[in-house]
């Protein structure tokens, strides 16, 4: 029987396991990829304190993932398959074992959605990006492409006009989703460029993004777009799907925490991007996970 178990090993996950390691509770950690996350997706990150310049996405985590291991955190390769509640414990079940745990932190984060449109994988890190905050800087006076009408869509469209010479916001209808304020704001930046009815066909390029397919859904009419960047802000999808019967989502499928990570069910925390909350960022993974550690202690010592 384990203290804790942490699920997934994004800078949440990691965190934790830093600092469950350092009070002594022998947690393990369970990923079904490589340690690191959504993060392994950033080539350079910039706005993460304490790496004036920025620092390479795989480094930062690799980083994070020794400091928790100096510290005791086992780290197995494995994909949990489904979390059972018994009297008093966990258990956990993978393809090849089970293991049990008095606690859990839920750390799986979230995924972005994706088109699913030729070019996009292949781009991806190179031109296709579903983060202006990590990425937008990296566009300074150059054309890019958003892809969306929600809220998401909007607000980084905005965001990125700090950069951007020009932002085409790409829609599928002809009415946005966002909020009025957003799309008020939005409809007043010069910067920004609507088309309409509109969906993206393909992501051109090789090594680099050089532009985008498009098809006019009124028209059917398909047109090049020559962009350098393109942005996805089709919406997120929480990894929350194994545990949907075991503690409190929201509306959208994130884990409902109270300040200090507790889920609904007792003895489970969640962290990072997988919870409901506002920014999702690394730094506020990072908090997260070190506050779920903390009360993972805390719940386990009974106090
Ligand atoms: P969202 O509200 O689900 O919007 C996704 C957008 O992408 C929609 O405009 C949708 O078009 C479009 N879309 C979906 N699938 C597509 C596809 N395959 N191809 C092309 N377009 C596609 O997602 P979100 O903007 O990430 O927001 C998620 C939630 O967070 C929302 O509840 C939102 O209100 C909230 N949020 C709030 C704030 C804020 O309050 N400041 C900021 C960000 C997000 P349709 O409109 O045609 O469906």
């Amino acid at each position: 029987m384990h203290n804790l178990v942490i699920i997934g090993g994004g800078p949440a996950g990691l965190t934790a396991g830093l600092y469950a390691g350092r009070a002594m509770l022998e947690p393990i950690l369970l990923e079904r990829l490589s340690p690191g996350g959504q993060v392994l997706t950033t080539n350079w990150v910039e706005n993460y304190p304490g790496f004036p310049g920025g620092v390479g996405g795989f480094d930062l985590m690799d980083r994070m993932k020794s400091q928790a291991e100096e510290f005791g955190l086992k780290i197995i390769s494995t994909e949990v398959k489904s979390i059972v509640k018994e009297s008093g414990y966990f258990s956990l079940q993978t393809d090849s074992q089970e293991f049990k745990a008095k606690a859990v932190i839920l750390a799986m984060g979230a995924s972005p959605k994706k088109l699913h449109i030729p070019g996009e994988e292949l781009l991806t890190g190179k031109g296709v990006s579903y983060c202006a905050t990590c990425d937008g800087f990296f566009y300074r006076d150059q054309e890019v492409a958003v892809i969306g009408g929600g809220d998401t869509a909007i607000e980084e469209a905005l965001f990125l006009t700090r950069f951007c010479s020009k932002v085409h916001v790409i829609h599928r209808r002809d009415r946005l989703r966002a909020i009025r304020v957003l799309q008020e704001r939005a409809f007043k930046e010069p910067k920004i460029e609507f088309i309409w009815n509109t969906i993206p066909l393909k992501i051109l390029g090789n090594d680099q993004v050089q532009g985008l397919l498009l098809r006019d859904l009124k028209s059917q009419r398909e047109q090049e777009l020559k962009v350098q960047g393109v942005f996805v802000f089709i919406g997120y999808a929480p990894n929350s799907a194994m545990v949907k019967d075991l503690v409190e989502l929201d509306q959208m499928g994130f884990v409902i925490t109270d300040a200090d990570m507790r889920t609904s069910q007792e003895g489970m925390f969640a962290a990072g991007d997988i919870r409901a909350k506002s920014l999702r960022q690394i730094s506020t993974a990072v908090g997260d996970g070190a506050i779920a550690a903390n009360s993972a202690l805390r719940y386990l010592e009974g106090y």
